[in-house]
């Protein structure tokens, strides 16, 4: 575990364990950190001697808790994820006198944020920026408005209308980023992030990664033009799939069948299709034309064969919203 920049609340998670007597208990991590659960179930096993059951599902987000093991196991615990209200519409699941099952470790990471929001800082051609992260640099912001201060940058950090923290974003949910700036700056990995982040404000977005200290920009316009083709490519389509996510926290039925009534009031094919990990490979068998995405938006990124749109898009589509209106 010393391999791995992040506060894994052993300790807490321990004392978490002998005081509620939990005797099974199971473990829930990213798809990038499975490789250190085994070592995590150990050290449990050996300090409380409850049964420890990994769940070798994916695990993408806060949407995605393993609730058949949650039902389980006495005390389940999520690593990575922050409890976000629009995941906790789902049903509780609740067993004997344990009545809270699920417990959300954050990882927070121990990296240093200050060097890469200074080698970023040069990219920031406005005087305002926007600042956001993931959950595991959130308690770094305030060090990074130090930073972006000392360098003369007035960077505000937004609430968000979902997540727990000021400035935490998710690949669906950047409330946060929505500030009276000029730029955004996000400190975090992957190209996800800040796509979105683009795509919903509209604004340049410099992604600082602390790990591999590695800078890049997104343009929003860029961004838009991409989702702007991928709704003409659609244009001539006659059946659709919506793609419905079977993951308690993204499954959305009224959404799903709205988009499906929409399409039938337009004399087109849709068709509703369930499925718990939502796959390119798994969806080429279909017999339909493109795809409308209910379930978590990262599913467009990730996908280069089918056309897939968002629910909105699919309303520019259908002629019921202008493209302008997205956005
Ligand atoms: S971006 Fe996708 S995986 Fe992440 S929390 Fe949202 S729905 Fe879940």
């Amino acid at each position: 575990m010393n391999d791995y920049p992040y506060e894994f609340e052993l300790e807490r998670i321990k004392e978490r364990i002998k005081e509620s007597a939990a005797t099974t208990i199971g473990l829930q991590l990213p798809e990038g950190l499975k490789r250190v659960a085994t070592e995590i179930a150990l050290e449990l096993y050996h300090a409380t001697g409850a049964e420890v059951i990994i769940s070798g599902h994916s695990c993408y987000g806060a949407c995605d808790i393993d609730e058949k093991l949650e039902r389980e196991v006495d005390l389940l615990f999520h690593f990575g994820h922050t409890e976000t209200f629009p995941f906790y519409k789902r049903e509780p699941v609740v067993k004997g006198k344990n009545k809270r099952k699920l417990f959300f470790i954050e990882l927070r990471s121990s990296v240093d944020v200050k060097p890469v929001v200074e080698k970023a800082a040069v990219e920031i051609t406005g005087a305002r920026i926007g600042l956001v992260t993931t959950v595991q640099h959130v308690h770094r912001l305030e060090e990074a408005k130090k930073v972006l201060a000392r360098m003369g940058k007035d960077a505000l950090v937004g609430k968000s209308r979902g997540l727990k923290y000021a400035g935490q974003v998710l690949g669906c949910e950047f409330s946060s980023a929505r500030v009276p700036c000029d730029e955004i700056m996000f400190v975090g990995s992957g190209t996800f992030h800040p796509v979105g982040i683009a795509l919903y404000t509209g604004k340049r977005v410099i992604a600082a990664d602390p790990f591999s200290m590695q800078i890049s920009i997104v343009e929003a316009e860029e961004q838009r033009k991409k989702r702007y083709l991928a709704i003409a490519r659609t244009l001539d389509a006659k059946s659709f799939g919506i793609i419905m996510s079977t993951k308690s926290g993204q499954f959305n039925l009224d959404k799903a069948i709205s988009v499906c009534r929409k399409a039938d009031a337009k004399g087109l094919n849709a068709f509703l299709i369930a499925m718990d990990d939502i796959t390119e490979v798994s969806l080429l068998g279909f017999k339909v034309d493109a795809y409308v995405n209910t379930a978590c938006p990262r599913l467009a990124e990730d996908f280069d064969k089918l056309s897939v749109l968002s629910a909105e898009e699919f309303e520019v589509v259908l002629g019921e919203r202008d493209w302008g209106d997205i956005f």
